[in-house]
């Protein structure tokens, strides 16, 4: 592709939506069209087995702008949008389902708020065309993350999102941390936003994401909460907790201690093992943190706090 300024790019990831990507396509480009901004949409087949890179070439061939990336095989939807993010030359960055469910319309409400200054702006499906089963947990995941991270977005996991570019080169994609790039963002002093979006009912193919998002959706809560609050200084959780169960343990321990000494029996007693445990638990959760602080204070120069900008 030549080389020329752009002002936006799409980030579409994609897994078997062979028959959305026509459709998808021609309103995605109807709508940055009236824009009359200079784009790009890259398109990332994340290991599509269902004639969707076929699909891909054929639009290609009658359009400018297009880029297809492929992966060899599945490697998830945070893996395509880095991927995606790594290649985008915009100043603005949209990224999008490919199953129609996110509405190309909103492209242009996004980009307006990234205009009154928002670095990243997030989608929220307000009324949500989803199955129940998919709704109420997403719910529960966003109450929890709101709680936890104390971001006041409503829908961390709408893949309708815009970026400026400074925010998709500054943070890290992986696993399936896709789901808190909100939260990564704000942590490193962006300013995040939120407006309602449209959102449709899936009308081809299916979803990709089963039951088990549940549970690695919260394994990644930990992970980004560790990473944005504990990075630097993992003894400050693993040191406290492990202070906390020692203390406790200790109480315990005296307390028995006392009444041996005093005649009366304590072999038998479930408060010795509790004592006992939480000792041995604080003492590895002390150690821990110390490891995790000689960790950190060696490989400091791999971390890096995020500078806004330099002026000499
Ligand atoms: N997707 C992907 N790789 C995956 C799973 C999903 O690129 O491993 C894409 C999928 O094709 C769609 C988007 O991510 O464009 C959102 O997926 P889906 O619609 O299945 O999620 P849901 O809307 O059900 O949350
Ligand atoms: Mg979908």
């Amino acid at each position: 592709m030549m080389e020329k300024d752009i002002d936006i790019s799409i980030v579409i990831p994609l897994l078997n939506e062979v028959d959305s990507l026509d459709e998808l396509t021609d309103r995605v480009i109807d709508q940055l069209n009236k824009l009359h901004k200079k784009y790009e949409i890259i398109f990332i087949d994340d290991g599509s087995d269902d004639g969707s890179f076929e699909k891909l070439l054929e639009i290609k061939k009658n359009l400018e702008n297009i880029r297809i990336i492929r992966f060899r095989k599945n490697f998830g939807k945070s893996a395509a949008l880095a991927e995606g993010f790594l290649r985008a030359k915009g100043g603005y960055v949209i990224t999008m389902d490919a199953d129609l469910q996110d509405d190309p319309a909103e492209i242009s409400n996004l980009i307006a708020k990234l205009d009154e200054g928002y670095d990243l702006i997030s989608g929220w499906k307000r009324k949500r065309h989803d199955p129940i089963t998919k709704t109420a947990p997403s719910k529960l995941f966003n109450f929890t993350t709101q709680l936890l991270t104390g971001i006041k977005i409503h829908d961390f996991n709408c893949g309708l999102k815009g970026y400026r570019s400074e925010v998709i080169k500054a943070i890290p994609v992986y696993g399936e941390l896709h789901r808190y790039l909100p939260v990564l963002a704000h942590w490193q002093g962006f300013r995040v936003g939120e407006i309602e979006v449209e959102h449709h009912a899936r009308k081809f193919g299916k979803t990709k994401f089963g039951f088990r998002r549940f549970f690695s959706g919260f394994f990644d809560l930990l992970t980004v909460l560790f990473i944005t609050r504990y990075r630097q200084k993992p003894m400050h959780l693993f040191g406290f907790l492990g202070l906390v169960s020692l203390f406790i343990g200790s109480v315990i321990s005296l307390y028995l201690s006392v009444l041996w000494f005093q005649g009366y029996g304590i072999g038998h007693r479930p408060l010795l093992f509790l004592g006992v445990l939480l000792i041995i638990v604080g003492v590895q959760s002390f150690s821990l943190g110390l490891i995790g602080d000689m960790l950190t204070s060696t490989k400091n120069e791999n971390f890096k706090t995020p500078v806004k900008e330099e002026i000499n």
